[in-house]
């Protein structure tokens, strides 16, 4: 019988790598699920929930990892949750590949197999396992309903006896899966929206959300998506064309929502301050990019800046913020990525290393790292180097983060009330960096 543990995540983090939904799952499929005791409780999932799933508690982490086949995590645990492990198993998580490397090399030498969730083939078969889409349509939902209930004005259009309410501006910068999601949820609480991003795909998707597209097109925007679909980095001539026609935007609106991101640099510096002083007083910038540096230049990560009355938030984890969606989410991510590898007749786990996703994701095996962009970082080869970075292996079906958004936003009716929580946007989580 394949034996699967979850262990407590770290006290900043408040997802967790299983919910009670996807262990009667997985207990169906043949598998003995062992779950820390109060490891759910900040998603609101109770050791009762798991039990009655079918799960085991476990008094510690070592107790609910020991006898463990694949141990399912949020983000990349301490040393002594693999140590405790067995040799061989497989430790499935947001392992943050490119960051610490010493300590990615300190795991993979436990000889725990170590598979990177965030390196997930972007193809057809693999968007069930896709953590960085379910997290990152999350974030987008979350980044304008916090800039929302910290903008001391109204977002919709109000015709009243007393007079009209202006609709609020909302400008999405960069529209993948995060940017798309942003635009939904600011069209559903009734503001105007405009989105600008350098991928000249996008423009038809941002127009099915109801939002207007504002971008330089010339010859090369039309050309700027890689084979990959993401996004390149642009020419100087590009980017000063683009900074102008967004400084002259941007002086209009009242909540600027930041994504934009290049697959393995910093982010895009697209906000500056003077952008930031052309705002009025009581604007808020919500910057996503604020992991990997920030798209605005005094966005301050896992802080709120204030500048001239703009408030600048570098929220660091935002789906963590959404705990039980996001891990209700994460966790259907990772029983999809595992159901293929469950020998379904003899109960054991069969992962086949030849498997483009096991490849994709696979960072070490028996000890060593095997993929070559985080051997690279090592200072290394890899023992046995995965042919290319999984991460920039490409989407068949670009448009479904647009459908994903379109058919949320469909749903549910603009709305303007109910947005009673607060954000939080000093919540500090750490790990989380990419490259
Ligand atoms: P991302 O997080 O890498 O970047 C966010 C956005 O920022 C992108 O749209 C990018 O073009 C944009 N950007 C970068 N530099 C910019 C600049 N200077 N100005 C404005 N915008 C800029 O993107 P993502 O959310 O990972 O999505 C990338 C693509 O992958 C999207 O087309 C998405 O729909 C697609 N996707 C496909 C699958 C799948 O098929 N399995 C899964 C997820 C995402």
């Amino acid at each position: 019988m394949i034996a699967i543990g979850v262990p407590a995540e770290g006290k900043d983090e408040p997802r967790i790598g299983l919910s009670p939904e996807t262990v009667k799952k997985l207990v169906k499929a043949g598998a003995k699920v062992t779950v820390r005791s109060g490891a759910g409780l900040r998603s609101h999932f109770s050791d009762r929930d798991y039990s009655d799933a079918g799960a085991q508690i476990a008094k510690t982490d070592a107790e609910a990892v020991s006898g463990a086949d694949v141990v399912f995590t949020v983000r990349r645990p301490p040393l002594s949750i693999a140590k405790a492990m067995k040799k061989g198993a497989a430790l499935i998580g947001m392992l943050d590949p490119f960051s610490d490397a010493e300590g990615l090399d300190a795991l993979a030498k436990t000889g725990v197999a170590l598979f990177a969730m965030e390196l997930m083939p972007r193809i057809t078969r693999a968007q069930s396992m896709d953590v960085l889409s379910s997290q990152s349509n999350l974030a987008g939902y979350k980044a304008v309903v916090d800039a929302a209930a910290a903008f001391e004005r109204a977002l919709p259009l109000m015709m009243t006896a007393a007079g009209t309410v202006p609709a609020a501006r909302v400008f999405i910068m960069g529209v993948g899966v995060a940017g798309l999601q942003a635009i939904a949820t600011a069209r559903r609480l009734g503001a105007i929206v405009t989105a600008t991003d350098v991928r000249p795909a996008v423009k038809e998707q941002v127009a099915s959300l109801g939002a207007k597209f504002i971008a330089v097109e010339d010859e090369e925007f039309k050309q700027a998506e890689t084979a990959g679909g993401y996004a390149k980095e642009m020419s100087a001539d590009y980017k000063k064309k683009q900074a102008e026609l967004v400084a002259e935007h941007v002086k209009n609106q009242d909540i600027v929502i930041t994504t934009a991101l290049i697959p393995g640099r910093p982010a895009p510096k697209l906000i500056s301050k003077t952008m930031i002083e052309s705002m009025r007083p009581g604007s808020i910038i919500v910057d996503l990019a604020a992991e990997r540096g920030g798209n605005a230049e005094l966005t301050k990560p896992g802080e709120v800046a204030e500048h001239k009355g703009v408030r600048i938030f570098g929220p660091l984890n935002l789906a963590g913020q959404v705990p039980v969606n996001a891990s209700s989410l994460y966790a259907r991510n990772l029983q999809a990525f595992i159901d293929p590898f469950i020998d379904k007749e003899k109960k054991t786990l069969a992962i086949d290393w030849d498997d483009e996703l096991a490849k994709g994701t696979a960072i070490a095996r028996d000890g060593a790292v095997v993929n070559a962009m985080v051997a690279e970082r090592l200072g290394g080869k890899p023992a046995k180097a995965n042919p290319k970075p999984a991460s920039s292996a490409r989407a068949t079906t670009k448009s479904s983060a647009a459908k994903t958004a379109a058919k949320t936003s469909a749903k549910t009716p603009a709305k303007t009330t109910g947005v009673k929580r607060q954000p939080n946007p000093a919540a500090k989580p750490k790990g989380g960096k990419t490259p």
